[in-house]
């Protein structure tokens, strides 16, 4: 296993593997490994000649307000991970080789990035298209793997790829939970015991009102949850809305596929999540 730290360095690595005639998978990343990461890597691993997981914690997608700088960065764990689950090149770039000052290029999709999380985080989206768009480019991916635990990024990834023409095709992930239900995140460690417990009740709840939509209004499986999450103590619901498993539309009595998609704040602890749901 290779770490990388030069974008220009991995590129021509990545050609060199292409034209051998090799595939590319990419896993793209802000480091702070559980099993949900580890799940993308495995399946890149499997289906790909090349494995690149990149590690950034990108600066442009956390909000003046969010959580750049406390984000865990546990490198060394991390970099076990990947060589234990036999990843061929780890992308390490610093956030001047990825943004300098003289950055002046940036990736939006439309309408799709200023609704649910964008609706709270304005800018995050636009950062996540950006550096996702460098890291095609840079790692030159036949695929990329992107967990469902951060749908409406999934959905805008996929559109942004099909917009831009970009040769990469993505792989959608299913979610990882513990047995308890909550999904894994990285910013789990952020919660306290006591907050760990009333997290759980998100998953619970998702997977509860689910059940009941085939057979009840989508108002009413919408009202059901949000009594459900207004009651977990020490919370705030930033949405949670029913929307098109295909393109993020709000979903209506017609929508075969939906998800039930959510954030809520735990203390001080922004936890998104969502369930499938069908007809
Ligand atoms: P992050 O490091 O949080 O940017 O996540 C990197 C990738 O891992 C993204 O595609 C996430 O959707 C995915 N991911 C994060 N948590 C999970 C999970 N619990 N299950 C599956 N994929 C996940």
């Amino acid at each position: 296993m290779k770490v990388i730290r030069d974008a220009l360095q991995l590129q021509k690595i990545a050609f060199k593997h292409l034209k051998e005639g090799d595939e590319i998978g990419l896993v793209p990343t802000m480091g702070a490994f559980h099993n949900g990461h580890v799940s993308l890597i495995e399946k890149s691993v499997k289906n790909d000649d090349i494995t690149i997981v990149s590690i950034f914690v990108n600066p442009i997608q956390f909000g003046p307000d969010e959580d750049y700088l406390k984000y865990p960065r546990p490198v060394k764990k991390d970099l076990e991970i990947c060589k234990k689950n036999h990843v061929d090149y780890v992308f390490m770039p610093s956030v001047n080789d990825m943004f300098p000052k003289a950055h002046k290029t940036f990736v939006e999709v439309k309408t799709l990035q200023d609704i649910m999380c964008g609706a709270f985080r304005p800018i995050h989206f636009r950062g996540v298209a950006t550096v996702v768009s460098k890291l095609f480019n840079i790692s030159c991916a036949d695929r990329a793997y992107f967990g469902m635990k951060d749908f409406q990024q999934l959905k805008i990834i996929e559109k942004m790829t099909k917009d831009l023409n970009f040769r990469t095709k993505i792989v959608p992930c299913p979610i990882v939970r513990e047995k308890s239900g909550l999904a894994l995140s990285s910013r789990n460690s952020y919660l306290s015991d006591e907050e760990k417990s009333l997290s759980l009740n998100i998953s619970k709840i998702l997977k509860e009102v689910a059940k009941e939509f085939k057979n009840k209004s989508l108002t009413a499986v919408k009202k059901k949850a949000v009594n459900k999450l207004k009651k977990i103590p020490n919370s705030k619901i930033d949405y949670a809305e029913i929307v098109s498993a295909k393109d993020l539309s709000p979903a209506d009595k017609n929508t075969k596929k939906a998800v039930f998609a959510v954030a809520v704040w735990i203390g001080k602890t922004r936890l998104i999540d969502n369930t499938k749901m069908t007809k």
